[in-house]
């Protein structure tokens, strides 16, 4: 949706129950639940910016439905009428998802977990993260953890196509990690023939991502290089990361 954002539409095979994830625009979410025949019973909202909103009301004024957001977001989410936090669980038909508070890139940020499907909105990104507008470092870096604590084999779906160009940045502090110069060459590929490069696994953010990698001794080189008295505990680490990436 828009020019690179992610909005997806988890149904319920059996109930053919439905609920749209981040919609940031009306239209293509109507048409495409209009297609598939579901009957939609919620709007999973990860924050409240614009980008992963901008569809509520337009898809309230066709479907009743409920509009689930982090509680402490409800004078910020259009229509919000479930506010959710850490452990809550969330019925699709007979799909479960599980809540994570995962404050960070704004204070009110939920990930929606359904099995192994997170769907993460601009909290963990492919081989990046998201700004830090309204939380601070430790913050961000305890909900990458957070995450990082999943099953490896956990399919990472998050709110926008960065994967390129957070690759291109990661590459800059990484080099010569072997695993992320062949997903890079990979991701070129794909992006060249306008391919989708989500979801990724847990797996790969944690061999490639460089805002989960605050114990590589390369990172910590290029970090040292930049910056002689930066220090190398993991926040720090992560800041540091934060921070020349926002300059990048
Ligand atoms: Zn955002
Ligand atoms: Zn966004």
């Amino acid at each position: 949706m828009l020019r690179d954002n992610y909005a997806y539409l988890l149904v319920c095979d059996k109930s053919k129950a439905a609920a749209i994830i981040d919609p940031s625009e009306a239209d293509p979410a109507l048409n495409r639940i209009e297609q598939e025949g579901v009957q939609l019973e919620g709007i999973l909202n990860t924050h409240h910016h614009r980008d992963h909103t901008g569809g509520n009301e337009g898809i309230l004024a066709k479907h009743k439905t409920e509009v689930y957001g982090h509680k402490s977001d409800t004078a910020r989410i259009h229509g919000l009428t479930r506010g959710v936090d850490e452990g809550d669980v969330i019925q699709v038909g007979e799909l479960k998802g599980n809540v994570l508070f995962i404050p960070g890139h704004t204070t009110g940020h939920v990930a929606y977990l359904f099995d192994n499907n997170l769907f993460c909105g601009d909290t963990l990104f492919t081989a990046g993260c998201g700004r830090l507008f309204e939380g601070t470092p430790e913050q961000m870096h305890a909900s990458l953890k957070k995450l990082m604590a999943l099953p490896d084999n956990t399919k990472i779906y998050c709110g926008h196509e960065y994967t390129e160009s957070n690759l291109r940045f990661a590459m800059s502090v990484e080099p010569k990690n072997p695993k992320l110069v062949s997903r890079f060459e990979r991701v070129q590929g794909l992006r060249s023939r306008g391919t989708s490069t989500v979801p990724s696994t847990l797996e790969e953010e944690k061999q490639t991502n460089p805002f989960l990698r605050w114990e590589s001794k390369e990172i910590h080189g290029s970090l040292k290089a930049a910056d002689p008295r930066v220090r190398l505990d993991p926040v720090s680490v992560f800041a540091a990361v934060r921070k020349m990436k926002d300059a990048f």
